[in-house]
């Protein structure tokens, strides 16, 4: 089920939220979509945000909350989820570096090196995006 059925705001990202994210990062939480200007964001960035509330929404918003703070694996799972999503939205040229970008970001600070290695990071986002990345690597 793809994320138009999904009721969202878009708001600027609140000093709280902005004290645990890095600048650039967009953090959705049910019903809101926080960017770091509370602008649109690209339509795959978006797709990429509604996933994570799909997600809120079939785990249960606060069990996601707790989950996401604690389990790096469920943190890796949902991340590649949405980073698929993402993938899928975006046009063939970009897929590859989007990718690269985001393999590098999960075994980073950045997302609480929630992936083990730059390696396995980017092995699980091949495999979610089922081919859909095209040739190389
Ligand atoms: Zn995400």
């Amino acid at each position: 089920m793809k994320g138009n059925s999904m009721n969202y705001r878009i708001k600027k990202k609140p000093w709280i939220l902005r004290l645990f994210t890095k600048p650039f990062q967009t953090v959705a939480f049910s019903p809101n979509i926080y960017t770091p200007d509370g602008k649109e964001i690209s339509k795959a960035q978006l797709e990429h945000e509604i996933c994570h509330l799909r997600q809120q929404r079939d785990t249960g918003r606060l069990r996601y909350l707790f989950k996401y703070l604690t389990s790096k694996k469920f943190q890796f799972d949902m991340e590649v989820e949405a980073i698929a999503v993402e993938i899928e939205y975006s046009d063939q040229s970009k897929r590859q570096a989007i990718a690269d970008s985001y393999a590098r970001l999960l075994s980073s600070s950045a997302y609480s090196h929630c992936a083990p290695s730059y390696e396995v990071a980017m092995r699980a986002i091949c495999k979610a995006c089922g081919g859909g990345l095209g040739e190389a690597i």
